[in-house]
């Protein structure tokens, strides 16, 4: 371990001498032209490691004692920093990291930008809206400072490729929001020796870690050995997320960053920690010490398990291991179109039938169909079959009734047309597929969106 960390200061202090020698190189030039009454400026460009542009730049930060002033400054323009995830955690933090002159920025990100994003993406645009969220990215950061290498990667980061990635960067944020991509950034991360600034955030809250810090852990299997279960995991399109909670965040990774990247952290001086945010209702941060790497981590442990031939040869199943939530529990005849819903139920006013909207109450307040009876997927589950508790809310329903079954984007609606015929045992129920949305897009566009 002291060997790894001796070759890794010469490593550093070798990058520092290249940096200056190459410096010296291009601004032997820059520096000549520097006149004053007309006489050429003697400094030598060892005295000047950074171009004009760069003091002139970077200077309100250098003068900041902790940043360690032009040595600092060329740690940053040397750093290459990886962000994972273009999204609510990554647009507030990458114009700082480009801002402070991290010198080489990759993105990884697959997604395009959509209307519903830029709320809380405020690095897009609604000019950008359909564009690939890593390149509009680039596009914002390159102007924001030229000086800046940004390289995008419009691809979702799987088993195969996230070692050819990731290796030929420094440090890793994590601005992804699955536990899926959890995994496996912190796995191969640990394989490279990389740390990791990470973060999440849904509603009004966030968290904030740092992650296999200079390899010594802990890790992200080291918080959580064991998965979350995926009926407890909300994403942002269920969850909802407020704008600035999750900037603050986001923000905040930058901050981490740039101190890790300056060496404000030492293995001395480290402790594993976790930040917690909360919005609402007065806003507080906390910051909890955190145990160190766990002996039997699979992944940092003493005996490790996990290692990249496993990883690369898809031995390792995030998917399977997080228990995605299988949403494909209807046949095709227990599930109509928006078309043939509209045509044989809600344009005809079709009698005797109970059209169930799944959604939580805070989404269909939003918007709606009439008519409708609004029972969360949730409350359904609470039922436990219970065909009295059901009809505390929908008083006419028997097990005779016809059900039509409705929720956001058709996924609950299935799981909720399960619980009906399974447990209920109503046997005439029938899910919309695509839900709410695929109707207002296919028969109605009148209907408000969120
Ligand atoms: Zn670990």
């Amino acid at each position: 371990m002291g060997d790894e960390q001796e070759l890794l200061k010469q490593i550093r202090q070798l990058k520092l001498e290249n940096s200056q020698l190459r410096n010296q190189l291009e601004n032997g030039g820059v520096l000549g032209k520097n006149t004053i009454d007309g006489d050429v400026n003697t400094a030598t460009a060892t005295q000047y490691p950074l171009t004009l542009d760069e003091y002139h730049r970077y200077g309100r930060q250098m003068i900041v004692e902790e940043t360690g002033g032009v040595e600092g400054q060329i740690k940053l323009k040397n750093a290459k920093v990886l962000v994972i995830g273009a999204g609510g955690l990554g647009c507030p933090s990458l114009p700082y990291l480009a801002g402070a002159g991290i010198g080489t920025i990759g993105i990884v990100d697959n997604d395009t930008i959509d209307t519903s994003n830029l709320h809380r993406q405020i690095l897009h645009s609604t000019n950008n809206v359909g564009m690939l969220k890593c390149e509009s990215a680039k596009k914002y950061l390159n102007m924001l400072n030229p000086n800046v290498k940004v390289i995008t990667y419009p691809v979702r980061l799987d088993n195969n490729n996230a070692f050819d990635i990731m290796k030929d960067y420094d440090l890793v944020l994590d601005c992804t929001d699955t536990p899926v991509t959890r995994y496996l950034i912190s796995d191969v991360a640990v394989n490279l020796g990389m740390t990791i600034v990470s973060a999440s955030g849904v509603r009004t809250e966030g968290q904030l870690t740092i992650l296999n810090f200079k390899n010594v852990g802990p890790c992200y299997r080291c918080f959580y050995p064991v998965p979350p279960s995926p009926n407890s995991v909300s994403s942002c399109s269920e969850g909802g997320v407020i704008g600035p909670c999750i900037g603050l965040v986001g923000v905040m990774m930058a901050v981490e960053t740039i101190k890790l990247l300056l060496d404000a952290y030492t293995l001395d001086n480290w402790e594993p920690f976790l930040m917690q945010y909360s919005g609402f209702p007065k806003q507080t941060l906390r910051t909890f010490r955190m145990r160190g790497r766990k002996n039997n981590c699979k992944c940092c442990g003493t005996n490790p398990t996990i290692n990249k031939q496993m990883i690369e040869s898809n031995e390792i199943d995030y998917q399977e291991f997080c228990g995605a939530r299988n949403y494909n529990v209807c046949s095709d005849n227990e599930r109509i179109t928006v078309k043939e819903f509209e045509e044989s139920y809600h344009k005809i006013d079709k009698k005797d039938y109970i059209l169930l909207d799944v959604r939580p109450p805070h989404h269909y307040d939003i918007s709606h169909l009439s008519y409708t009876y609004n029972v969360p997927v949730k409350s359904l589950r609470n039922m436990n079959g219970s065909l009295e508790q059901l009809q505390e809310v929908i008083p006419d329903v028997n097990k005779n009734s016809e059900i039509v079954v409705m929720c956001r984007f058709g996924n609950d609606s299935r799981l909720a047309t399960r619980l009906l015929k399974d447990e209920f045992k109503i046997n005439n129920v029938k899910d919309v597929a695509g839900g709410f949305f695929k109707y207002i897009d296919d028969i109605d566009q009148t209907i408000p969106k969120y």
